[in-house]
């Protein structure tokens, strides 16, 4: 299967992208619209999801391997390291492989220190590359670290790339933050240490890309991030971001963490400054758990969308959480297949049946909240609790359409859920 959900282009504009915000969000911040690839991130764009490797990006079968997986699971923009020699000369080879395999998903090199020797050495990774990452703090040191900033810039400039200057919170560049620690000293009432290293890192990220501005980079080129581990400081950093320029910005909670503090301290970080119309492409950061698959953070960075009502990517299921009312787990297993049958099916829909993301779907375990929540989802299932009748009615659009009973109850109704996606979503389906 290569069908993936496609991204947002610049011809081929989303009637979401210009959809008002869900109710209380803010209207989205105005921001420079960036391409990234065929990706368009901020403006009127929908907000984008990227992810990043894990894999050695020398090992260009497992790396374009990884990068496969993460576009077929949704991710819009793909980044990886690259560190070594090595690792710059594999580039153009993993995606000259995935083009091979019909996947044209954005790659993002991630430069740290010897960025300017591995762009000059490696002329096409320079070239392959969609986007490349730039982290102000660790350009390089002392004198040098002008100098091989704006060297990066110019490739930037000489290949036609955008950059992003991503300041990060453990690598905050240390001269700027004791410059800036002296200034406070002289206030005549100092601010705290952390409003001090929250500056620190803002002025990071904004003066540098207004440096790569007067080095002849375009506005329009240029995202900039200001990541860091705290909810509360995350949250903090981005307003201020955002009240200072009008660059797209890249959201995300840096060493999220594992497992679900990782999702749940990166969704509300993430949801709080969306709601504030914030963010222009985001990425969970989730450390996976051991023999996990990497992602997990596309899927979660989905969710985070979908449930905000800001994009839709795949039917959202909702399920009771279950109660004394239930004695089987059945229920519960009829809601993870519909789950896992809907997202199976989807990278096809998005082709064949645009708009079925957009479907709703319930599986409730009684009569109590049964019926009215499957009434309000397009099609809902409400299974029989402790003491009710073997029988589970179906509810299509609001209307008792048909009752299940048996064996074959969650057979029966998939079958009824890809019905109706054909029926309503089917391209000329309503003829036959
Ligand atoms: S719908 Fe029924 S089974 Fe589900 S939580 Fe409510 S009372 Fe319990």
């Amino acid at each position: 299967m290569s069908a993936q959900p496609d991204a947002p282009t610049f011809s081929d504009p989303r009637p979401e992208a210009a959809a008002a915000p869900p109710f209380g969000a803010a209207p989205r911040r105005a921001t420079r619209q960036v391409r990234v690839g065929g990706v368009a991130v901020g403006g009127d764009a929908p907000v984008v999801v990227q992810s990043m490797t894990n894999t050695d990006t020398a090992d260009v079968v497992s790396t374009a391997r990884q990068i496969g997986e993460l576009w077929r699971a949704g991710s819009e923009l793909v980044r990886i390291t690259v560190n070594t020699p090595e690792a710059a000369a594999a580039v153009p080879r993993i995606v000259e492989r995935l083009a091979m395999q019909g996947i044209e998903v954005p790659i993002i090199g991630d430069f740290h220190y010897n960025g300017h020797q591995l762009l000059a050495g490696e002329p096409a990774c320079a070239q392959a590359l969609a986007k490349y990452r730039i982290n102000p703090g660790n350009v390089g040191f002392g004198k040098k670290k002008d100098l091989q900033f704006a060297q990066l810039i110019e490739f930037a400039i000489r290949y036609g790339k955008p950059v992003r200057i991503g300041a990060n919170w453990g690598s905050l560049d240390q001269s700027l933050a004791a410059t800036l620690m002296d200034e406070n000293a002289r206030r005549a009432v100092p601010w705290d240490a952390g409003r001090v290293l929250r500056e620190a890192l803002i002025r990071s990220a904004v003066d540098s890309a207004e440096r790569a501005v007067e080095l002849g980079l375009g506005r329009d080129r240029i995202v900039l991030s200001a990541k860091v581990s705290g909810v509360q400081e995350l949250v903090a950093v981005y307003r201020d971001l955002s009240a200072r320029c009008d660059f797209a910005l890249h959201l995300g909670l840096t060493e999220a963490g594992i497992g679900s503090k990782g999702m749940v301290a990166s969704s509300a970080a993430l949801a709080l400054l969306m709601q504030e119309g914030i963010g222009d492409t985001i990425r969970i950061s989730l450390t996976p758990e051991p023999g996990a698959s990497r992602t997990k953070e596309v899927v979660v960075a989905q969710e985070l969308l979908q449930t905000m009502g800001l994009r839709a990517f795949t039917p959202m299921v909702t399920a009771c959480p279950g109660c004394g009312r239930t004695t089987s787990e059945f229920f519960q297993e009829l809601a993870g297949v519909v789950q896992d049958h809907v997202r199976e099916k989807m990278p096809e829909w998005k082709i064949t049946h645009p708009g079925a993301e957009n479907m709703t779907l319930a599986v409730m375990g009684c009569v109590v909240n049964g019926p009215g929540e499957s009434r309000h989802a397009n099609i809902g299932i409400s299974l029989p609790g402790t003491g009710e009748a073997p029988s589970a009615p179906v509810f299509i659009d609001g209307e008792k359409a048909v009752t299940l009973r048996g064996e074959t109850i969650a057979q029966d109704f998939v079958a009824l859920v890809d019905e109706y996606v054909h029926r309503t979503y089917g391209r000329g389906a309503d003829a036959g």
